[in-house]
Formats: structure tokens, sequence, C-alpha cells
């Protein structure tokens, strides 16, 4: 269990001064005022998996504690999934009002599935956010501060900034970056910096990787992502979509921190007293974690790499911002489990769940197509089912909970109209379930897995993922460099719980604008 769970360890160490509030000032002093502030996003990063590798870094992130504060931060809802986790980090807002509910969603009125950032003719769009972000607060301020993201994946770029600033993200079928508006810039860098030059690059450890990873490069349950196989070497040609699987390797990180280096510079940001923000949502290792785990040499591997690159862009920032002037909160939208396979638990396909629930149905409503989707984390019943008389659709909802439940790996299925609505209302498992609902948007049916166990597209398999509502999927690292720090002994362990619907209000006050959660609605 110490190697497994050390955030649960740690959390209880830390439960006893879980109510004293954060050190990091909300208002700049008078003269500490960041020109940049910068949230780096490192996407699937358990506060577990960090725990364990910390000792072993001596770059980037120990830096970072050495000049910064390391908190836990805890996700409060169960739907710990990326297009949720970064809506949150730029509004302040949980599914149950930012209305982002996973990273795709059923639509009813549509009778399709879109992405959370996909409009109904799938161009990319901020439509669904109901919730003003963090771009949005900067442009209300009206100050001339200016927001740009920077990610591989379109979703974690979009939402953290809302309805305003700058999003761009790596397009794989063109082989480079594109933009949400246009960027005058972008074309000019893609033009010298392409990224087709890397597309045979081979991927070998580190040598220190197998050591400190300490399980063989094969560990049961790993299976490559991406088209790479379970073990190293990783050559991107050697894959079906070489462009494509550039987003499971450490490469992926490398180009996003380049492309929001350059802007930097072609933005101009942090360039006057007026201050910006930079967003970098770093995904390569969410991919490297689904395909391998976090306990895996390629996990280990693009964790190490990070530390050195980080390094350097801290330096980059001293340099061109200037040593002081610039503040940063690196976190992650959510963690994920340790491999089943150690959890003595097991992967559950999203079409199981299906399958079972129609079953259900079919039971008290006769043949037919009664769900119109399964996908994490609630279940829409189908027009069909929808049309019954409602006595009879209400027991086949009974019937379809109580068949759920007695499906192996999930801890709770609920109806999902006993938890939604007044959310402050409710306390414990009950807030949190409540939080991950939308009653306008979400299914019927809501489900969440048991410890251990993880939930599959059947398309696409994994060794491992998240979305639940356990410490290893909620608790992620928060650590903070907030403005007028000075260097100190780095913490051998993380000091407060703190809550993630924070993290922007902090953001907002380093930036000197007002906090999103207190704009107007977006979708009003
Ligand atoms: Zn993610």
């Amino acid at each position: 269990m110490r190697t497994l769970f050390p955030a649960m360890l740690s959390a209880a160490l830390v439960a006893a001064c879980a109510g004293s509030p954060p050190r990091a000032p909300d208002v700049p002093k008078p003269g500490s005022e960041p020109r940049l502030v910068v949230l780096v996003v490192i996407d699937q990063w358990p506060e577990w998996a960090f725990e364990a590798k910390r000792p072993a870094l001596t770059g980037g992130f120990d830096r970072l504690l050495r000049e910064g504060e390391w908190h836990i931060g805890e996700y409060p809802y169960a739907s710990t999934i990326t297009a949720v986790g970064h809506s949150l980090l730029g509004s302040g807002e949980p599914p149950s009002r930012s209305g982002i509910l996973a990273n795709d969603w059923w639509h009813r009125e549509l009778d399709k599935r879109l992405h959370a950032i996909e409009a109904e003719d799938h161009t990319p769009t901020n439509k669904w956010l109901r919730v003003p972000g963090l771009g949005d607060a900067i442009a209300a301020a009206h100050t001339g501060g200016k927001a740009v993201s920077v990610s591989l994946k379109d979703r974690a770029a979009i939402l953290p900034l809302g309805h305003a600033g700058t999003a761009i993200w790596y397009d794989a079928k063109r082989v480079g970056w594109t933009s949400l508006a246009p960027v005058p810039w972008l074309a000019a860098w893609n033009t010298a910096n392409p990224i087709s030059a890397h597309l045979h690059d081979i991927w070998t450890p580190l040598a220190e990787t197998p050591g400190l990873a300490g399980i063989p490069d094969d560990a049961p349950g790993e299976i490559g992502e991406k088209g790479f196989g379970p073990t190293f070497p990783h050559a991107l040609d050697a894959t079906r979509n070489p462009a494509d699987a550039v987003f499971a390797t450490p490469l992926g990180n490398e180009l996003v921190i380049e492309t929001a280096t350059e802007a930097i510079d072609r933005e101009q940001l942090g360039a006057d007293a007026v201050p910006d923000l930079l967003v970098m949502s770093l995904s390569a290792h969410d991919y490297v974690g689904h395909g391998w785990g976090q306990e895996s040499w390629e996990s280990w591997d693009t964790v190490l790499r990070l530390d050195r690159r980080l390094a350097k862009l801290f330096a980059d920032l001293d340099a061109k911002v200037g040593a002081g002037r610039w503040s940063m909160v690196v976190t992650s939208d959510h963690g994920a489990s340790p491999m089943p396979e150690s959890l003595h638990g097991g992967r559950i396909g999203v079409d199981q769940i299906q399958d079972a629930a129609n079953r259900a149905a079919v039971a008290e409503l006769g043949p037919g197509d009664w769900i119109a989707s399964a996908g994490y984390p609630t279940l829409y019943l189908s027009k069909a089912a929808l049309a019954q008389k409602p006595k009879q659709l209400a027991t086949a909802l009974t019937k379809i909970v109580y068949a759920l439940r007695s499906f192996p790996g999930l801890e709770r299925v609920e109806r999902s109209a006993d938890f939604w609505g007044h959310c402050e209302t409710r306390t414990g498992d009950a807030q949190v379930l409540c939080a991950t609902l939308d009653p306008e948007r979400s299914g019927e049916v809501l489900y969440v897995p048991a410890p251990g166990w993880i939930l599959l597209d059947p398309d696409d398999p994994a060794a491992t993922s998240h979305g639940s509502m356990q410490p290893y999927d909620r608790q992620v690292p928060v650590i903070l460099l907030p403005p007028g720090r000075a260097p100190h002994a780095a913490p051998t362990a993380p000091d407060t719980t703190i809550p993630m619907t924070r993290i922007a209000t902090i953001l907002a006050r380093w930036l000197g604008v007002s906090p999103p959660s207190s704009l107007p609605r977006a979708d009003r």
C-alpha cells in the first residue's frame, strides 16, 4: 500500500491542517505583480504518481518546490476527465455549472454524440461551456491583457480560456498547429518548424529510467498506445499514423513547450506591466499513462524528460519576462488509477454496460434499442424509451439501475434525478455526484466505477484510465509559484489540500482581474 497510495497516506498526514488556508496571497503585494501568469497542466498526473517519482526529479520540478508551495488539489466531481478538468481550471466551475460533462456526450435534442468542443457541423467551438473562463475574465477587465493557450489537444487549449483569447492546438491531420481564431504568426511558425521533420524519431529510454521504474518494460497490463507496442524502442514511423503517434511521446511535450515559448515572443506576453496569461497543457503524459500506466518505463521516462525541459523553460521565462516577474501554477486535469492488475480490479467496456442496461429495459419494455448512449458518467435512454408511458418508463429505469448495481466493477449506480440540483445543500458523496450532473444535459442513470476498475471505449483499449470518485483520480499535485516568492528548502510532502475550484480564482487574482465565477454566465 505504501508504494501504491502515498497520496492517501500524505492526505491523512495533512488532514489535521486541511482547514488552514493555503499561503499563496490572493492579491500580489505592490511591486511584486507578475507580468506573466502561467498555468501548466500536466495531463493525467495523479498526486500518488508524482509522490512516487518526486525523489528522482532534480530539475524543473525541484526548482518549483524550492520556490513554490506544494498542495494536494482535489476535484469535486466523479467525471475526472480532460474536458471537465480543463473547464474547471479556467472557470472554477464543475459540470453542474459549466455544462461540460465529459470529453463527449450524447445530445438528446440532436440525437448524436459530440465532443465537448465540437459544434453540430463538427467545427471546433466553445459554445457548450456555460460559464466564463480565464480568457473571458481578462477580456472583461479591459486592461489589454492577453490570454494564450497551447496544447496538443483541442479541448485542453480551448476550454480553460472560455470564450475569449487565443487557443492553439496540434492538428495531426495537417501535421501542424491550428487555432480557434486566426493567429497571424502561426502559418509561418508551422513552415519554419515543420513537425513532419520529427516523424522518423525513435523514442528510447534514458539510461536511468529502467532502474527508477523498478519493473519490467512489459509489466502486466501494458498494451502501448497510438500504434506503439508495449516495450521500447518506440519508432514513430513504425506506427500506422506517425503524425498521430506524436501525442504519446515526450516529443509531444517538447512541441507544446516550444510553441508556447514562441507565443511569448510573438504575442509579446509579459512584455509590459499589464499581466498576460499563458496556458500550456501537456497532453503526452495522458496518452503515455493510458498505454503503459503511470508505473511504466514510458511514464517515468516522460516525466524525467519533462523535469529537464521545465528547467529550461523556467530559465527561458527568467530571460524573456524577468526573474520574479512571472508566476505559475503547475497542476493536472485529473489523476489516474494504478494498474488494475495491482489493485485486483479490472477493465469494463462501456458497450458491456450499455448491453446490460438494454437487457434490463427489454425485460420491461419488450425487444428494442432502449439505450441511446452509455458514455461515462451517465447513460441516456433512447427516444423510444422516453416515449413510453410514465409508469412503464419508471419501472424500466428501476430495472436498469438494479441490473447495473449487480454489474462487476461499479461502485455507484443511481437515478440521476435523485442527485441533480441544489448541490450546495448536499454533503459527502451526494455532493460529488451532484457536481457531476447537469439536469438538462446529463443522462437518466449515473454510474461510477469501483476502486481499481477502469472504463474503456471498446475501440480504444488501455492499460489504465481515469474517471471515478477515487482519490487516485480526484487528487492531483498543485504547485504554486506565487508573486513575491522567495527560495526556501523544498518541502518533502504536500502541505494542505486545496479545492481545485480555487485555482481559477488564484490565477485571476494574480492577473489582477475578477475571478471568472464573478462574471455573468456565458449561456444567459
Ligand atoms: Zn486529461
